[in-house]
């Protein structure tokens, strides 16, 4: 089994219900992203998937979220709302659909939401 790990970062705003807690309050982070692909089989170069192709699909989603409030986004909702575990998430979902439109087969594991240096939230697809 191999693993690759791709890093970005976006900065946003956004604005959680959680009673007496500061994050009530509007507020921004610097997300740090790390986006986990795994697989058994190489391809005849011995790579698992170009880092290139990865980091261009992860950078169009980024961009729906980069410097943007959060909480007005419609891919976030009452229900949905945009917590680091929810981020972490819809892009672990959004790009492992980008990604099977260019190599099928291609799964994402896991996607971590850094929102300051000492906290993070993962999503870890559970397929
Ligand atoms: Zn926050």
């Amino acid at each position: 089994m191999f693993e690759l790990k791709v890093v970005t970062n976006f900065a946003a705003a956004h604005q959680l219900d959680l009673t007496g807690r500061k994050c009530e309050n509007l507020h921004g982070h610097n997300w740090k992203i790390e986006v986990f692909t795994t697989g058994k089989k190489l391809d005849n170069s011995g790579v698992l998937l170009d880092f290139g192709i990865i980091k261009q699909n992860l950078k169009n989603v980024i961009n729906n979220l980069d410097h943007k409030f959060l909480n007005e986004l419609p891919l976030f909702t009452e229900k949905f709302p945009p917590s680091s575990e929810n981020i972490a998430r819809y892009i672990g979902l959004e790009i492992e659909k980008l990604l099977n439109k260019e190599a099928a087969g291609v799964k994402i594991s896991k996607v971590t939401a850094w929102e300051s240096d000492t906290s993070a939230a993962s999503w870890i697809n559970p397929v």
